[in-house]
């Protein structure tokens, strides 16, 4: 079983019960497994194009559990974002966007350098980050950092107003990505966070039915590790696994 740490239980619980008070039922499967409660969690692999996606499979429900957006009627993940960190590409694309004619005086004004602090993707280990992220509130500062808010760019009718140009990591929501070495090469992984802040989670018998999502996503997912792997060359991110 996955075991989440305290105080991230205790963030979780809330984004959980924040959920269910704007009106989204969490079947309650879901709910343990996001609290790392669900008891034995075994996972279903699936290659779509070159990324491994890992699903979780909930053994006492016989279950995997699978995603779909609800947007519009969703926009949780913009309402209640915890951080923004920006790729390189992320830089240039959002700063040009903002009218900014040099990046130095976008990351400048508009983002905030941190460290921080991240559970692994699919197990008990952590990551250590350090990112340039996006200011989600004009007025943002480094203490405020990870603090959930909404986002400033979430427009009234649900929509980004920095669409097409909003982060990488904007696209990625809900999954999580990371690369791994296979027979001398670096392979693409993926799985899903599970941050309590997403209603789109629902139990079904085969992973199947979500292959056309994971495909969608697939491009994403590659595009954002290419994108991610130059930011770090670049110097604008870190991250270490312990
Ligand atoms: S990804 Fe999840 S939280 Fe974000 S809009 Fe879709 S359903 Fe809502
Ligand atoms: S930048 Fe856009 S997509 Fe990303 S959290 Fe803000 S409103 Fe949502």
């Amino acid at each position: 079983m996955v075991r989440v740490p305290a105080r991230q239980e205790e963030e979780v619980r809330a984004s959980l019960d924040a959920l269910e008070a704007a009106g989204w039922e969490v079947e309650p499967a879901i709910r343990d497994l996001t609290l790392g409660r669900a008891g034995p969690v075994s996972e279903r692999t699936l290659r779509v194009r070159s990324v491994t996606y890992h699903i979780p499979y909930i053994e006492s429900a016989s279950r995997v559990v699978l995603w779909g957006c609800r947007w519009p009627d969703c926009t949780n993940c913009c309402s209640r974002q915890g951080r923004l960190p920006l790729t390189s590409d992320d830089l240039i694309t959002i700063g040009s966007g903002l009218k900014y004619a040099r990046t130095s005086e976008f990351v400048a004004a508009e983002t905030i350098t941190s460290t921080w602090s991240a559970p692994g993707p699919s197990g008990p280990s952590s990551a250590t980050m350090t990112s340039v992220n996006l200011k989600r509130s004009a007025s943002e500062t480094a203490a405020d950092d990870g603090t959930r808010i909404p986002c400033r760019f979430l427009g009234g009718d649900g929509a980004c107003t920095l669409h097409p140009g909003r982060p990488g990591v904007c696209y990625l929501y809900p999954f999580a990505t990371w690369l791994q070495a296979e027979r001398g090469a670096a392979s693409v992984h993926a799985a899903f966070q599970f941050t309590g802040d997403c209603p789109g989670f629902y139990l079904a018998e085969s992973v199947e039915e979500m292959r056309p999502t994971l495909e969608e996503y697939a491009d994403i997912i590659v595009r954002y590790n290419m994108a991610y792997a130059r930011t770090a060359r670049e110097g604008y991110g870190a991250s270490a696994m312990h």
